[in-house]
């Protein structure tokens, strides 16, 4: 059973609260002590000198996608064989772990069961990979997004999306992705303006479908999370008692005082990546400026920033992470969207690490025992070189990351150094 010791770290210990200098101990896969004095009795555990490296919750990522392959398009994703999709997914799964997600929630998958076989196998032990909460595909209508069908190849295989149409079909669907064992029904409830034929403002599946969708989702116990660009798509999720809102770029007044209504049985997952990218660095793949406006990114951009800042306002939890696996953000820059949140939505650091840590235990699904440094909280924990508050770009350098701890084992061990000279020692008492 573990049992080691950090002392000499400044703990940061996601509650809001200041760092402070301290010592904390796991044992199992718990939290055993955390105190704010260092003590010489090490009751046996593996000590390991922190001198004064930052020990904070791990991270968690809320809209993930393992099965996006950082491609520039839906096609070359939808593609990928499915045995070397299988081999993807469990590659990325480790690159969340090393980068210091030790908790990812799963937004949709590309294939029906790629989430379920990569949670599965974390579970297991199989491969290395944080927490996860497996998703269904995207559920899509006929002509949205995620229907990528044509009218002369009108196979399904090449759908980014499964596709249905009526409630009868919903059902279907969902109960099919329940019995493979997902903890999440994604819907796709507006369009997106990567795609021409269904831009962001545009909404899709009738209230019917909907509501069958999260009846069927709620019989088995699970969750239902849902792309939602427009407005009328927020208002729906919301009257509907979808969970997870994902993007909420356009909202009103009306919206607004919906979510805020909402916000202890909602969070919102914005995924700013793909709006900004595009937007500002979209020429490295073929997207200029001039292009991105025309697709309305510049319009939504602002609605966003608008729709979120007051979101945050208001109390609503939001949260980072969104949609990384695309040419333009890679798997492993997720970190990028904690300095989104201060730069575009009023966040302040501290407040983006907290949306990062606290209120990834609580979309997790465990809200007393993960996502803080506190007695009897789960050791999921990184020892990181740096100061996060003043420096959030810390979390994007993987070597700054000295160790990365996942329910009480060591991703990553501390380097053992020899010598006075060392920083960070692992001695066994
Ligand atoms: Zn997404």
């Amino acid at each position: 059973m573990a049992n080691v010791l950090f002392t000499n770290v400044r703990v940061l210990d996601g509650t809001g609260a200041q760092p402070y200098t301290g010592d904390v101990q796991v044992q199992g896969n718990r939290i055993l002590r955390v105190s704010r004095s260092s003590s010489s009795a090490t009751g046996g555990a593996t000590v390991i000198d922190g001198a004064g490296a930052t020990l904070m919750p791990g991270l968690c990522e809320a809209h993930t996608h393992f099965a996006w392959n950082n491609a520039a398009n839906f096609d070359d994703i939808q593609r990928m064989p499915t045995e070397e999709h299988v081999l993807w997914c469990a590659h990325v799964a480790k690159e969340y772990l090393d980068h210091g997600w030790t908790s990812c929630v799963g937004a949709a998958t590309a294939k029906p069961r790629l989430d379920v076989v990569t949670r599965n196998a974390i579970n297991e032990g199989l491969i290395k990979g944080p927490r996860y909460l497996a998703a269904s595909q995207e559920i899509t209508v006929h002509g949205s997004l995620g229907d990528e069908t044509l009218p002369h190849i009108p196979y399904p295989e090449y759908s980014f999306g499964a596709i249905v149409s009526g409630p009868e079909e919903m059902r279907k669907c969902v109960r099919m992705f329940l019995k493979y064992g997902v903890d999440s029904i994604k819907l796709n409830l507006s369009g997106d303006n990567f795609v021409p034929f269904a831009p962001a403002e545009t909404t899709w599946m009738s209230d019917e479908e909907v509501a069958i969708a999260v009846k069927e989702a709620k019989i088995r116990g699970k969750r239902v999370s849902v792309h939602a660009r427009s407005c009328e798509s927020v208002k729906q999720a919301l009257r509907h008692g979808a969970e997870v809102i994902y993007h909420a770029s356009f909202t009103d007044s009306e919206a607004l005082d919906m979510l805020e209504a909402n916000k202890d049985k909602i969070f919102v997952a914005p995924g700013l990546s793909v709006i900004l990218k595009l937007l500002y660095e979209g020429e490295v793949i073929g997207v200029s400026q001039a292009k991105a406006k025309d697709m309305g990114y510049e319009r939504e951009l602002e609605a966003a920033v608008n729709s979120l800042s007051a979101m945050h306002k208001r109390g609503v939890r939001v949260l980072p992470g969104g949609d990384y696996g695309f040419s333009w953000a890679p798997h492993g820059t997720n970190a990028m969207d904690l300095q989104y949140f201060v730069k575009y939505l009023g966040f302040t650091p501290m407040q983006a690490l907290v949306s990062a840590t606290a209120l990834g235990g609580q979309i997790m699904m465990k809200p007393n025992e993960l996502g803080l440094i506190k007695e009897g909280y789960l050791a999921d924990l990184l020892l990181v070189d740096g100061d996060p508050v003043s420096n959030l770009g810390v979390l994007l350098e993987k070597d700054k990351l000295l160790a990365i701890m996942k329910d009480g084992v060591f991703h990553k061990e501390p380097q053992m150094r020899s010598g006075r000279s060392s920083r960070w020692t692992l001695n066994a008492a």
